[in-house]
């Protein structure tokens, strides 16, 4: 066999190993590696009655319009918020942000991926 002949055999070779390299990498790139699981949340959002003063911003201004003002009165005298439909509270916190007596605040709780929803744990929380 010729020299040249030689030197053609490898660079064959080694063409057929490029080629099987990258055909293991694009297998490898179709496969993305799988992410855990993102745990879920839920809102819950919560009332210190004693701080509200009923102006009913918090009511007003919930995008999901799970709050009314309760029936009940609180030590001052006033209406304070409170849940309605518990599963729709989002915990995005503009109860929070808009209330100016700091008397209400909305959270995400974690929820691990293997929990049955319960609508009894998601009551209101009321200090
Ligand atoms: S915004 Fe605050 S003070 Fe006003 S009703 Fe809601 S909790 Fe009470
Ligand atoms: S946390 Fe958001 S969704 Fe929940 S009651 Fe407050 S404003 Fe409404």
């Amino acid at each position: 066999m010729t020299i040249a002949a030689n030197a053609y055999i490898r660079y064959c070779r080694k063409r057929a190993a490029m080629s099987k390299e990258s055909a293991t990498t694009a297998a490898s790139e179709d496969q993305p590696e799988a992410k855990p699981r993102a745990k879920k949340a839920r809102g819950r959002v919560t009332v210190i009655r004693e701080r509200c003063k009923g102006c009913g911003y918090c009511v007003a201004f919930c995008p999901t319009g799970v709050l009314e003002m309760s029936a009940e009165f609180n030590e001052k005298g006033y209406h304070f918020p409170q849940l309605v439909g518990g599963r729709d509270c989002t915990g995005c916190d503009l109860c929070g942000m808009y209330c100016p007596d700091f008397a209400i605040s909305g959270a995400r709780v974690p929820v691990e991926p293997t929990d049955e929803p319960d609508i009894e744990k998601q009551e209101q929380g009321v200090e």
